[in-house]
């Protein structure tokens, strides 16, 4: 059975508050509209696709997005509205198509599954489209009042992919054609006399529209390319006579200490570097700058923590955090357990997941002469969206 997918992205929406239409944006691992032709184009089911594009937009870098299928995806330029873009979609689908499928560019998260289920529901019935139970009650409001509460097992709401049989979709083109507006083309075949059955979307199929979806679009796994992250630190300090010896927030006793502007923790600079890294968020320099007062001896294990909340409030959470330490006396490892039971509260993971290991560097160059201390950290942080799979 021949399947054409129609792509509506012909909108140059700028509610997003960028310089491209939405549908350009990108939210990892490509735009919108690059995940969603390529949900589309790698289908078993699917033999071609055309996209109504906004006006202006380069079409030339589509066809890299499957070059194995680039000539079975073909662009047009989109319309004022939407049914206008598909319509212009339609006239390119090959005569030979029987069910043609549309489908939202800012709906990047379709599955396979269910596209599979709307042309199944399509070629049994003639017209389906995908669509989520109503789990709120819906009112139905006039200048603020409610007039009506309607019965929420009645309401469904519309996702896409809504598919048709070629001569289905013909008629409800035709019909929009002659001047009936609707915001989709399930809403002109019903007009047009179609029963149009409902085939069960899915919570995760959302349509990006706001800020907010446009976040949670980016913090989603996109493939496998967002299931970890991993970064690396690296601190030294001078030792000196008359400091502390702060390692993971505990004042190890010993004659000399590290000498700096906070407390000159190299464990915790070590570990904040490897969490900013990880999350593409800088380094400790550019968030608590040695120039600013309000670091002056400041604890850096609450540094530490600052810094892990912003990677958290960047999407991520951290999985593992390895540390070694390198100084020639004393011995750390007394303190090990305790350095990571705070340094698993400070960045919010079991100290199960942290490590930390005391090296010598044999009495070679300034470590080893104990003039300093050094510490490496590495840490692997995942998207937040990924954490239940
Ligand atoms: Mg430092």
């Amino acid at each position: 059975m021949h399947v054409t997918a129609i792509i509506a992205a012909g909108g140059a929406g700028r509610r997003l508050g960028a310089d491209v239409p939405k549908q350009l944006i990108d939210i990892g691992g490509g735009s919108m509209l690059q995940h969603t032709i390529r949900a589309f184009l790698t289908h078993p089911r699917v033999s071609d696709v055309v996209v109504a594009l906004p006006p202006a937009t380069e079409h030339g870098e589509l066809a890299a997005l499957a070059p194995d299928r680039a000539n079975a995806l073909q662009a047009v330029t989109g319309g004022a509205r939407r049914q206008d873009s598909v319509a212009n979609a339609f006239d390119r689908v090959p005569a030979s198509s029987e069910i043609v499928l549309i489908h939202d560019a800012a709906r990047p998260f379709v599955t396979a599954a269910l596209i599979g289920r709307t042309i199944d529901a399509a070629s049994a019935h003639g017209a389906a489209i995908a669509a989520m139970p109503s789990h709120d009650t819906v009112k139905r409001v006039e200048r603020g009042v409610i007039r009506e509460t309607i019965p929420r097992d009645t309401i469904y709401l519309a996702q896409t992919p809504q598919g048709f049989r070629r001569d289905v979709l013909a008629a409800a083109v035709a019909l929009g054609r002659s001047g009936v507006d609707a915001t989709d083309e399930a809403a002109l075949a019903e007009r047009a006399g179609f029963p149009v059955h409902v085939v069960e979307g899915e919570p995760g199929n959302v349509k990006i529209t706001t800020e907010d979806d446009l976040r949670a679009a980016r913090q989603r796994p996109n493939g496998r390319t967002r299931t970890g992250r991993v970064g690396t630190g690296y601190d030294l300090h001078r030792l000196v006579p008359g400091r502390p010896l702060m390692l993971a927030g505990i004042a190890i006793p010993n004659e000399r200490g590290a000498l700096g502007h906070s407390d000159a923790d190299v464990l915790c600079h070590a570990a904040t570097d490897a969490i900013l890294g990880a999350a593409g968020l800088g380094d400790i320099g550019r968030h608590f700058p040695d120039t600013d007062p309000r670091w002056k001896d400041a604890s850096s294990l609450v540094l530490l923590e600052q810094a892990a909340a912003l990677v958290h409030d960047a999407g991520f959470e951290v999985g593992n955090l390895d540390v070694t330490v390198i100084l020639e006396q004393p011995k750390i490892k007394d303190y090990v357990d305790a350095m990571r039971e705070r340094l698993g509260a400070a960045i919010g993971v079991d100290a199960s997941r942290v490590s930390v290991k005391g090296k010598t560097n044999e009495g070679v160059d300034a470590v080893g002469r104990g003039e300093a201390i050094a510490a490496h950290a590495i840490a692997l942080i995942r998207s937040r969206a990924d954490s239940s799979r």
